[in-house]
C-alpha cells in the first residue's frame, strides 16, 4: 500500500468509452487519470462502423483526420450484401451507411463528419494518444479493486500488476468505463434489467484475399443465410470487413443451451469456407474468441459522485454498430459537465442531466440492438432455412 495519489476525475477502463472520456476531460484542462487492467488497448478489431456524430466528437479532440485515413472510407462501406455464400447466390443487396444516392443528401446535410469504417484496435491507440498528449495519466496494468465516496470524493484501491502494489486513489468523481463486466457498477449497486448471455457466438479474425468476391460490391458487411445460421449469434452468418479486401471477421453462432464449443483452428477455417463458399481460398487464422449476446442495460447510471458510461450500462449485440458510438457520445455528454462543475462554472446539479439524457439512450440501444436480430427470423422462414424446421 502507498500514499494516496490525487486526481480529480478517476477513470476505470480504456475502451471507447473511457479513453474518450479521457481525451474530453482533458482537452477541458481537468486533471484526470486512467486505470486499466490490460497492457494495451483491445486486440481485436470489435467495434468498426463509426457514425457521423462520433465522427463529430473526434474534430473537437483534433484526430479526425487521422481517423479518416486509418479508417476504410463510406464510399466503400455501403453495399451490405444477402448470400448463401459469397461464392454462392446473392439474395439481395441494400446500399447502406448513406452510400445510396436518395440518402447522401441527408448524411451530407446532418453533419460535416463523414463516417467510416475505423477497427476499435486502431481507434482506441488514437483516443488513448489524445488523452496522454494532453496530460491525462494513463495506467496500463492497474486493476480496480473498489471504490467508498463520501461528501468531497471517492476514494479507489488498485492494484499495480507490475510492481504487485495497491494503491489509494482519491478523486473528486470516478467514471466506471469498465465495460460489459463492470464492476464499478456492481459495486454502486447499479439496477440492471434485461438478460445477460441470451446467445452464443463465435469470432474468427482471418487474412484471406476475398477480393473476386467483393470488390465489385463493396460493403462492411455480407450477412449470410445458410442452414444453421440462425443458431445463436447475431441471426445470421457474418463476414466482416476489417481491411479491404484481406482481413475478415467471420462471426457465427453456436447454440448456448449446449454449452461454448472448443473452437481449434480446424473449425474456424471450416466455419471461415462454408460461408466464403471457396474451399480454394487460403485462409489465416489471426485469433478467434467466443462471446454471447447481451440485452442488458442500467436504469439509473449514477450513485453520488460515481458515473457509468458505455457497455458498463448498455450490454447488446454489435447489430448496427451502436456500442462504441454510444459509448463515446456517453463520454461526450458527461466531460463536458463535469469540467464545468469542476472548474466552479456550473452548480453540481447539472451533473443529474447526464442521467436523465443517457439512461433512455441505453435503454432504447439495447433493445433496438436485439430486435434487429429477431427481424432476420421470417426471412429465414420464407426461405425454408430455419434449423428448427430441418430438425422436424
Ligand atoms: C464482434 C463485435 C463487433 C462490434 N461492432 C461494433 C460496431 O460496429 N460499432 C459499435 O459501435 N460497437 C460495436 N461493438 C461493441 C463495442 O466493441 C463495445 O460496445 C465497446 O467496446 C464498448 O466500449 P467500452 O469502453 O464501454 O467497453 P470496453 O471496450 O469493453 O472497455 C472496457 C475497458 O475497461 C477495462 N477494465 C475492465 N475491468 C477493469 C478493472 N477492474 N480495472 C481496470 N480496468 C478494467 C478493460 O481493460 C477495457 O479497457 C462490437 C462488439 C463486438 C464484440
Amino acid at each position: 500500500m502507498t500514499g494516496a495519489i490525487e486526481t480529480d476525475v478517476l477513470i476505470v477502463g480504456s475502451g471507447p468509452a473511457g479513453a474518450s472520456a479521457a481525451a474530453l476531460l482533458s482537452m477541458y484542462g481537468v486533471k484526470t487519470m486512467v486505470v486499466t487492467k490490460f497492457n494495451w488497448t483491445c486486440g481485436t478489431p470489435r467495434a468498426h462502423i463509426t457514425n457521423q456524430r462520433t465522427m463529430e466528437v473526434l474534430r473537437d479532440l483534433g484526430v479526425e483526420q487521422q481517423v479518416l485515413m486509418e479508417a476504410a472510407p463510406q464510399e466503400i462501406m455501403g453495399n451490405n450484401v444477402f448470400c448463401t455464400s459469397l461464392a454462392g447466390e446473392e439474395l439481395g443487396r441494400l446500399q447502406t451507411w448513406g452510400t445510396h444516392p436518395s440518402r447522401k443528401a441527408d448524411y451530407d446535410l446532418a453533419s460535416p463528419g463523414k463516417m467510416c469504417d475505423m477497427p476499435q484496435n486502431l481507434m482506441e491507440p488514437v483516443l488513448v494518444g489524445a488523452a496522454a498528449r494532453r496530460g491525462a495519466t494513463i495506467c496500463f496494468n492497474w486493476e480496480y479493486l473498489s471504490l467508498t465516496q463520501d461528501a468531497t470524493g471517492v476514494t479507489a484501491e488498485v492494484r499495480d500488476h507490475v510492481s504487485g502494489l495497491t494503491h489509494t486513489v482519491r478523486a473528486k468523481y470516478l467514471i466506471g468505463a469498465d465495460g460489459g463486466r463492470s464492476k464499478v457498477a456492481e459495486d454502486i449497486g447499479l439496477p440492471m434489467e434485461g438478460k445477460m448471455g441470451v446467445a452464443g457466438a463465435m469470432n474468427v479474425i482471418i487474412e484471406a484475399d476475398l477480393s473476386r468476391y467483393v470488390a465489385h460490391r463493396p460493403s462492411v458487411l455480407y450477412w449470410v443465410m445458410q442452414p444453421g445460421s440462425d443458431v445463436g449469434g447475431i441471426g445470421m452468418g457474418l463476414i466482416r470487413m476489417v481491411r479491404p479486401w484481406n482481413e475478415w471477421l467471420i462471426l457465427w453462432g453456436y447454440d448456448i443451451a449446449a454449452g461454448p464449443p472448443r473452437l481449434s483452428d480446424k473449425m474456424a477455417i471450416e466455419i471461415a469456407h462454408k460461408l466464403i463458399g471457396d474451399h480454394t481460398i487460403q485462409v489465416k487464422v489471426k485469433a478467434t474468441s467466443l462471446w454471447t449476446v447481451n440485452d442488458m442495460y442500467a436504469t439509473s447510471n449514477t450513485r453520488g459522485r460515481v458515473f457509468c458510461i458505455g457497455d458498463a450500462v448498455h450490454r447488446h449485440p454489435p447489430s448496427n454498430g451502436l456500442g462504441s458510438n454510444t459509448s463515446i457520445q456517453d463520454a461526450y455528454n458527461l466531460a463536458w459537465k463535469l469540467a464545468h462543475v469542476l472548474k466552479g462554472q456550473a452548480d453540481p446539479s447539472l451533473l443529474a442531466t447526464y442521467e436523465a439524457e443517457r439512461s433512455p439512450i441505453a435503454k432504447q440501444i439495447v433493445k433496438r440492438a436485439n430486435q434487429s436480430i429477431g427481424e432476420f427470423g421470417p426471412i429465414f422462414d420464407a426461405l425454408g432455412l430455419l434449423s428448427t424446421k430441418d430438425a422436424d
